[in-house]
């Protein structure tokens, strides 16, 4: 192998989030000493690439047109909407939630060219009035970006006949009120609950 190809993969594992130079050049040496895994890998990859896309109503991965959790009958009406399949994930498999999903895959960012149309705004609309959805849970990151992304959407939904709740927020397990940042000091007070 000329160092122009091994050079080309460092660079294509470097667009994988949290993966720098260094960590992509090890994988990339990991890569080229097993012979075998080039091969697995170009296998996998060409299934993911020809297989996978999104499912028509809620956005999730899935290999079919319609995903499992929208095929599934067992399942509450209610919407929950996460900024990424691993998000969604997340709170499956903590057992939280046995309702349906909604993927923005990713966060409203005009600026980099990420608007309603790009979040699939209009399939979550389409979706709530689908399933009768009585509850859409905003499940989104308490960033800038998600915080913002949160408020547009409860001004969306407010035109449907659906309750929007968000999660509550506040200080997280062991934090110290003094350290706290004021977003979330202001979050704590008004989620503040009766003991
Ligand atoms: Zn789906």
């Amino acid at each position: 192998m000329s160092s122009g190809i091994f050079d080309l993969l460092v660079e294509q594992l470097q667009r994988l989030p949290g993966i720098g130079r260094k960590t992509a050049t090890r994988l990339a040496f990991s890569i080229v000493d097993d012979p075998g895994m080039a091969k697995d890998f170009t296998r996998v990859l060409d299934m993911v690439w020809k297989k996978v896309g999104e499912c028509s109503i809620c956005r999730n991965i899935t290999e079919k047109d319609v995903c499992d959790v929208c095929a599934g009958k067992s399942r509450s009406n209610s919407i929950c909407v996460v900024h990424n399949p691993a998000d969604m994930r997340a709170i499956e498999d903590a057992g939280l939630f046995r309702g349906r999903y909604f993927i923005l895959h990713g966060v409203l960012a005009p600026l980099e060219g990420k608007g309603p149309e790009e979040l699939g705004i209009g399939k979550l609309k389409r979706m709530v009035e689908r399933f009768g959805t009585e509850e859409v849970i905003l499940a989104l990151d308490t960033t800038a970006d998600g915080e913002a992304t949160s408020s547009y959407l409860s001004r969306v939904m407010s035109g449907l006949d659906v309750k929007v709740t968000r999660l509550a927020r506040g200080l997280p397990p062991g934090a110290s009120v003094e350290f706290a940042d004021p977003l979330t000091l202001t979050q704590a007070f008004q989620g503040r609950q009766r003991v």
